[in-house]
């Protein structure tokens, strides 16, 4: 049986297919299996068996060969999980999203951030914009004040801390 024992590798795949999904993907044999053969075992339907298999083929993760019958011309398919691909699809996305928080934060502390002073605020801008238009909201026209943005900065820092201290990239 595939076993997803990682925490992480199990909430990437909750993130794809679902609580059910992830059922269903444990009750597949590490060898290979039909769908009919993941209904009788896990007792979800066959819809849900094959949706589930259709997103795992997308990202890579199921990959499938098929066998056509002599006699009666059937096409029958014969799925495997590729377990190595679920650590490599995780580690492409935690890097992707590593980067852009690194640029993120990078922009953040090189920056100082005026918000539109209305109480729905239309906007925040930089600096340069902000002066650009003498301090007043593009939009509506109230003031435009600066933003302390340490919080957001000390958000982006953890979420950053929280993607090392996983180790998978
Ligand atoms: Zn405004």
């Amino acid at each position: 049986m595939v076993k997803i024992k990682d925490e992480v590798f199990k909430k990437y795949l909750k993130k794809l297919v679902g609580d059910d999904g992830l059922e269903i993907i444990e009750s597949m044999p590490e060898k290979e299996f039909t769908d009919m053969m993941i209904v009788e075992k896990s007792g979800y339907n066959l819809n849900l068996v094959r949706k589930v298999l259709s997103i795992l083929y997308e990202n890579n993760i199921a990959r499938y060969r098929r066998v056509r019958d002599k006699e009666s011309n059937w096409l029958s398919y014969y799925w495997r999980i590729d377990t190595e691909n679920i650590q490599r699809n995780l580690k492409d996305e935690l890097s992707r999203l590593y980067r852009i928080l690194s640029e993120r934060l990078e922009f953040e502390e090189n920056n100082v951030f005026f918000v539109c002073s209305s109480k729905i605020p239309c906007g925040r801008y930089t600096f340069d914009f902000a002066s650009d238009h003498h301090f007043m909201c593009p939009v509506c026209r109230s003031d435009l004040k600066a933003e302390d943005n340490t919080d957001i900065i000390k958000k982006l820092k953890k979420r950053l801390d929280e993607i090392e201290k996983l180790k998978i990239i």
